[in-house]
């Protein structure tokens, strides 16, 4: 009886694997028309200052639209972008339609900063500042416009490289956030070494930080350090009130989650904006 369940459950687990692969090898045929066509777009999440409730920045989250599979999350397709050698032009296609709305939004008397997410890998292209400099230029938006949320799990990369390019980042004036802070190995290092404008906190210390007293430390000892560090702090993922009361009384300044809003395509973001400014 027993081998029969073990052979059943080996039996499922191979028919979703399948499938799975099924699904990620047309995905991956697909995906030099979703970076053509512009399939791929960027959703907005506002990042607000906790004690007003202003939003003082947006971070894009990019959104496949796939013609017959809907709206697709970066679980889906991130992965495949690295697997297929193309993270370097992602990461400079997502830098172009965030400058591209920041001089929209400019045009429509719209001011605020947009985040885009970079993998570390990003930053071994050794002409994207450069890229992004033209960029700027070309749109005359100013640099402190545009900020890179950095994930820094990736430990077998050249760090000096990667200070190398955050420094000049830093130098024509882009703002660097270290993203998923208190996840990677290396977190401290790089904020010891590198000039890091904000820290955002894991959404694992947030999720429970009214029941799990080491993540509550955790998050009071990371408000503390970015205060002594001079940077701002985001608090990632707060769900609802109780968190967001918590966390105002514990001197966090800045916070997203889905109690706010959840990631919105770009639309209802600029009609957000527009009214909160005539308001
Ligand atoms: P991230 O940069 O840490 O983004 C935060 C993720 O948490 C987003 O998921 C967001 O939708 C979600 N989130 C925000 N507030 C809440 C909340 O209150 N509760 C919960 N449960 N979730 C919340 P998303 O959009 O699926 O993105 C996942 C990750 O994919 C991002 O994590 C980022 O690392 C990566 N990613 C997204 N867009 C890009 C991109 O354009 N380029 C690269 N390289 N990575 C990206
Ligand atoms: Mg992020
Ligand atoms: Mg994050
Ligand atoms: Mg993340």
């Amino acid at each position: 009886y027993k081998a029969k369940q073990m052979h059943i459950g080996w039996h499922l687990f191979d028919e979703l694997n399948i499938q799975d692969y099924k699904n990620r090898l047309s995905l991956r045929s697909e995906l030099n028309d979703a970076l053509l066509e512009r399939q791929i777009k960027l959703h907005y999440q506002p990042k607000l200052a906790l004690q007003t409730s202003d939003i003082v920045g947006v971070e894009a989250l990019a959104r496949w639209h796939h013609p017959q599979k809907g709206i697709l999350s970066p679980f889906h397709f991130i992965e495949l972008i690295e697997q297929s050698g193309r993270v370097q032009e992602f990461g400079r296609y997502i830098i172009r339609l965030a400058i591209e709305q920041l001089a929209q939004w400019k045009e429509l008397g719209i001011t605020m900063p947009i985040a885009v997410n970079l993998s570390p890998y990003n930053l071994l292209d050794l002409e994207l500042v450069d890229f992004i400099q033209q960029l700027l230029n070309k749109y005359d938006v100013s640099a402190n416009q545009l900020e890179i949320e950095l994930t820094e799990n990736e430990t077998s990369l050249n760090i000096d490289i990667i200070s190398v390019q955050l420094e000049k980042l830093s130098k024509i004036g882009v703002i660097l956030a270290i993203d998923d802070f208190g996840t990677g190995m290396s977190s401290l290092a790089y904020i010891a070494n590198l000039n890091v404008n904000v820290i955002k906190i894991d959404r694992a210390f947030i999720i429970d930080i009214l029941t799990n007293r080491k993540h509550k430390a955790i998050v009071a000892a990371t408000i503390r350090l970015s205060q002594a560090l001079n940077c701002k702090m985001v608090a990632e993922g707060i769900e609802d009130e109780e968190q967001l009361l918590l966390l105002m009384k514990m001197g966090c300044e800045f916070g997203q989650g889905y109690y706010f809003s959840k990631p919105i395509p770009i639309q209802e973001m600029t009609e957000q904006l527009n009214n909160t400014i005539q308001a």
